[in-house]
């Protein structure tokens, strides 16, 4: 069987997702397309050779009855809407990161997708799809290393045009948020500050570049996490655990160690699509699989939402300078199965 898929949203990340899954993966077919931008969503259907229809809008699209399954790649506001509308279709659909803009909006989606009864809806964390970070995953649950007790995570992008205000935290942060979050197997935060460090050079008017993020979870977990979305040199992810016998870290992506000219080199990539376009593959080919079986076992609204509401208070907690509390519900019983996504 192949899963029939509508796309809402042709813009940069849409397109690549239509690429690998028409070229890449296997399994699903892309039938269906709509953008604000019809143009634009036209001209994807003709370069990627699409036997798809475009759709005047993406309520259309999600109650048409040639799609099985949808994907959500607009604008972030946009999200909500859709994704309580392919609920209400019962549809599964994949949300791009934000689920919704808020934690209400996010709360919105948890009440419909449990009034419903079955869950549908997986949200972009694609690095829960890398295998670095699997591996360190798998090293922990084994306790190789004992009890984590601290991590050391970095964050940094060459330069980040277009970034303004708090995006190196709603943007950016947002996927250390997940994944630390899940590679401690869902120990929520309790709270966070945001440090300022002296701003960069390189740093556009108004922004402020770097950050460090430091959020203490459930169990006493510390971790820091600096956000550099300047950097200059590469676009470079660092995650380093500490526990109790031992240290481990996130491991380099492969690349050809080279010796020359005296000096031992290995490259850093400039661009997160590089870094994470097997992730980005992973995450899709598992999200149709699982999809095909009537399964759903990517991050769910319910990891949506607990980002969401830790990242606003992040955002709260670089106004104020302060340590602010973050207070996440108790998981439901409707999500609390989910919660390791291996
Ligand atoms: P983008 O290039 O601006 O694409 C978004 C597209 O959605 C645009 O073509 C936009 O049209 C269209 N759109 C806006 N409102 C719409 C509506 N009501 N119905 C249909 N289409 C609509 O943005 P992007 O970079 O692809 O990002 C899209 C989403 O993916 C964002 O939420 C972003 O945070 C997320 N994302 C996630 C990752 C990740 O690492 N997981 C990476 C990149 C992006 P107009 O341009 O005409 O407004």
């Amino acid at each position: 069987m192949t899963l029939r898929i509508g796309v809402i949203g042709t813009g940069m990340i849409g397109q690549d997702h239509i690429y690998r899954i028409t070229n890449t993966l296997t399994g699903a077919e892309i039938v269906a397309v709509t953008d604000v931008n019809q143009e634009q969503a036209k001209e994807v259907v003709e370069r990627e050779k699409l036997n798809a229809k475009v759709y005047d809008n993406g309520q259309d699209l999600i109650h048409s009855d040639e799609v099985d399954a949808i994907i959500v790649t607009s604008w972030g506001p946009t999200h909500e809407e859709f994704v309580l509308a392919a609920i209400d279709a019962g549809k599964p659909v994949f949300c791009e990161k934000p689920l919704a803009t808020t934690a209400e909006g996010c709360k919105r989606i948890i009440d419909a997708e449990m009034a419903h009864g079955k869950q549908l809806v997986q949200v972009g964390f694609m690095r829960r799809f890398d295998q670095g970070y699997r591996a360190l995953k798998k090293v922990l649950d084994k306790e190789e290393i004992g009890h984590p007790l601290m991590l050391h995570c970095a964050h940094r992008n060459p330069e980040a045009p277009g970034f303004s205000g708090d995006m190196a935290i709603t943007d950016s942060l947002v996927h250390e948020i997940d994944v630390l979050r899940w590679l401690l197997d869902g120990d929520d935060y309790v709270s966070a500050q945001i440090l300022t460090p002296r701003k960069t050079r390189f740093a556009t008017e108004g922004l402020q570049d770097p950050h460090i993020m430091l959020l203490e979870t459930k169990q006493g977990i510390r971790i820091s996490v600096e956000s550099f979305v300047n950097c200059q040199y590469g676009y470079d992810i660092q995650c380093q655990v500490v526990g109790d016998t031992g240290t481990a870290n996130l491991p380099e992506p492969a690349t050809v160690p080279i010796r020359s000219e005296a000096k031992a080199s290995t490259e850093v990539f400039t661009d997160w699509k590089d870094r994470f376009v097997d992730a980005f593959n992973v995450e899709f080919q598992e999200w149709i699989d699982s999809t095909l079986k009537g399964e759903m076992n990517g991050p769910s609204a319910w990891d949506g939402y607990v980002v969401a509401v830790t990242t606003d208070t992040c955002v709260e907690a670089k106004r104020t300078g302060q340590i602010e509390p973050i207070s996440i519900p108790e998981i439901p019983e409707f999500y609390s199965k989910k919660i390791v996504n291996m």
